[in-house]
C-alpha cells in the first residue's frame, strides 16, 4: 500500500477544499486544514472533525508562526485559501488584492522552509479579457482597465502565479498553478455572486431566476469532484511542477440555456427574468463574454478529463439545496 501524503490544505473549510479533505482522508492520507472561517464554514469540516488522520487550525494563512509549524508537518501544500466570487471582489477590492496577494507570499515562505510541494488556486478570471476561446495555458493574459476592479482578482491571481513559478526557478521549490474553471457542486456558497446556487435556490423556492445581460454569455461548470480528481493527480504526479494547469469542463452552456435547464430539472415554475447588469454589480464590474478552457495539458500529463456532465452536476446541486430548504 502506498504510504500515507501529509496534506495541508489551506482554505480547506471552503467549497473545494472541503471536498478534497474528503478525498485525500478516504485514500488514507493525513490532512491538515488552516482556515480563518471569513468565507469557509465549519460544517463544511463538522463530520471530519473527530477523523484520526485530521487536523483543523482555525488560523490566518498570514500567521507565519502557525504556518510554519503546519508545513514542517506536511508533504504538500494545497493553497486554497482566498478572497473569491465577484461580488466580493467588486465589493472589497483592497481585501481581494491583500488576501490574495500577501497570503500566498506567506504560504510559499513556509513551503520553501519546509520544502513542501505546493500547489496554488489560480483562475480562469486570467484569461480576462481575451476572446480566443478555448483558452490555453500559454496564451497571452489580457486583462481588463484597472478602473474596473473586478479585473483585481484576476491580477492579484497572475502575481501568484509568477511568484510561485519564481519560487520553483530560483529556489527549486516544486510549485503547481491550477487555473480552476467555474467549479460547482454542493456546499458553494451564493453569497459571493456564483450562478447555480443562486439559480438553484431560486428554482426551488419558486423566485425568479435572475439572469443578467442578455444571458448569451457562457460558462463550461465543472463538478467538483472531477477537480478534486485532478487536484489529487497533479499532487502525485513527479513532472507536474513549473508549470500551469487548466482544470475544468468543456461543455459550453449560456446562461439563458442554464436558467431553462435548472428550472427543468427542479421541476419549478420559477419565471426566468433578464437584469441589467448596472443592477445586478457594484461599480467596476464588467462580465466574460465566453470562458472555455483547453485541457490538453493536463489530459495528457494524467489522462484527466471531468466525468460529469452539466445534468448531472445539476442533479446534485439540486439535491444538496433541497436537503437544506428542508432542513
Ligand atoms: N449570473 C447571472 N445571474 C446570477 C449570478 C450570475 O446571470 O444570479 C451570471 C454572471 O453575470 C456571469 C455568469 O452568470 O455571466 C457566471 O457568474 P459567476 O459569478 O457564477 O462566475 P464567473 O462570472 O466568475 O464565471
Amino acid at each position: 500500500m502506498q504510504s500515507p501524503t501529509r496534506f495541508l490544505i489551506t482554505g480547506g473549510a471552503g467549497f473545494i477544499g472541503s471536498h478534497l479533505a474528503e478525498a485525500l482522508l478516504e485514500q488514507g492520507h493525513v490532512v491538515a486544514v488552516v482556515d480563518d472561517l471569513s468565507t469557509g464554514r465549519l460544517e463544511n469540516i463538522a463530520h471530519l472533525l473527530p477523523h484520526e488522520r485530521f487536523h483543523f487550525a482555525r488560523a490566518s494563512i498570514t500567521d507565519a508562526i502557525v504556518m510554519d509549524r503546519l508545513a514542517s508537518q506536511s508533504d504538500v501544500i494545497v493553497h486554497l485559501a482566498a478572497a473569491v466570487g465577484v461580488k466580493l471582489i467588486v465589493e472589497h477590492p483592497v481585501h481581494t488584492i491583500e488576501t490574495n496577494i500577501m497570503g500566498t507570499e506567506a504560504v510559499l515562505k513556509s513551503a520553501l522552509r519546509y520544502g513542501c510541494r505546493t500547489l496554488i488556486a489560480s483562475t480562469s478570471e486570467v484569461y480576462g479579457k481575451g476572446s480566443k476561446v478555448p483558452f490555453a495555458e500559454e496564451d497571452d493574459v489580457l486583462l481588463g482597465p484597472t478602473s474596473r476592479s473586478r479585473w483585481a482578482y484576476a491580477a492579484s491571481k497572475m502575481v501568484d502565479e509568477f511568484l510561485g513559478l519564481a519560487y520553483q526557478r530560483e529556489f527549486g521549490l516544486p510549485v503547481v498553478i491550477m487555473r480552476f474553471f467555474n467549479t460547482v457542486g454542493p456546499r458553494q456558497t451564493g453569497r459571493y455572486g456564483m450562478v447555480i446556487p443562486r439559480f438553484v435556490r431560486q428554482a426551488l423556492r419558486g423566485e425568479p431566476i435572475t439572469v443578467y445581460g442578455d444571458g448569451e454569455q457562457s460558462r463550461c461548470f465543472c463538478d467538483v469532484s472531477d477537480v478534486v480528481q485532478a487536484i489529487i493527480g497533479l499532487a502525485f504526479h513527479p513532472d507536474a511542477p513549473g508549470r500551469v494547469y487548466n482544470i475544468g469542463s468543456t461543455e459550453e452552456t449560456t446562461i439563458n440555456a442554464l436558467a431553462q435547464r435548472v428550472r427543468a430539472l427542479a421541476e419549478s415554475q420559477s419565471p426566468i427574468v433578464h437584469i441589467p447588469y448596472e443592477q445586478a454589480y457594484a461599480e467596476g464590474f464588467e462580465d466574460m463574454q465566453r470562458r472555455v478552457p483547453d485541457i490538453t495539458r493536463i489530459h495528457t500529463l494524467l489522462g484527466w478529463s471531468p466525468k460529469l456532465g452539466l445534468d448531472d452536476i445539476l442533479r446534485r446541486v439540486i439535491a444538496y439545496e433541497r436537503e437544506r430548504l428542508h432542513a
